[in-house]
């Protein structure tokens, strides 16, 4: 049976060394590092709360090269979040925080790009999130590098981000309130996790305003940077 209109194109993000991984969902977790629940005015170790972005949000940047977002309409306040990035190879629900490295094919430099404005409006009003998060290259992604074989989730390295070359967000992935093994089992518990699904594990301290032609630096060790310019 043919389609009625065109499919939409499959989203795909590159993979060191060959290969694109393909988008099926984008999981997003809020406040998991706790100095960043501060300065939004949170305290507290709650459970984990997840938010979606619509797969096409994706920007997939190449390795050594640099990608454009367009600056997004209706807001005042467009936001900078670094994040690791875990994306996933095999699917399951219910998986067990110990298993859980083994559903991962890799990880990958993301920024969760965010209207502040408007998410400062629709929490007042306790209305939901996705105009502010779930908005049109609100996700870009630097190039995907897969796990090594049986090692464990990744739990430790240097998280930063800076623009035009001035440091802005300063963290490491040992600060996560609920570590990548531990999102995957909670995400697992509410939503049957699909090979292509990614999972935004939460951004450091250090949020910010950006403005049209900032260039954004993303940085996690051991993955490609992930250099973003705003238009
Ligand atoms: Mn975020």
């Amino acid at each position: 049976m043919s389609f009625v209109i065109p499919p939409a194109p499959i989203v795909a993000v590159p993979v060191r060394g060959g290969g694109r991984f393909p988008v099926h969902r984008i999981y997003c977790v809020g406040r998991n590092y706790a100095e960043h629940a501060r300065e939004m005015g949170e305290s507290g170790r709650e459970a984990p709360f997840f938010f979606m972005k619509p797969a096409d949000a994706v920007v997939a940047v190449g390795e050594g090269q640099s990608g454009e977002i367009a600056y997004p309409s209706l807001t005042q306040n467009l936001h900078h979040e670094v994040e690791l990035v875990v994306a996933i190879g095999q699917g399951g629900r219910d998986i067990d925080v110990a298993d859980a490295a083994q559903h991962i094919f890799g990880y990958a430099v993301g920024l969760d790009m965010t209207r502040r404005d408007l998410q400062a409006q629709m929490k007042k009003d306790g209305r939901p999130w996705s105009i502010a998060k779930g908005f049109d290259q609100s996700a870009p992604i630097g190039t995907i590098v897969a796990r090594a074989p049986a090692a464990p989730a990744l739990s430790a390295g240097a998280i930063t981000l800076a623009v035009n070359g001035q440091p802005r967000q300063r963290g490491d992935l040992r600060e996560l309130i609920w570590s990548v093994a531990e999102t995957i089992a909670h995400l697992s518990r509410a939503w049957t996790l699909q090979p292509g699904d990614l999972i935004f594990t939460g951004t450091p301290a250090g949020v910010g305003a950006v403005v049209r032609g900032d260039h954004l630096q993303a940085h996690i060790d051991g993955l490609p940077e992930l250099s973003v310019v705003v238009r």
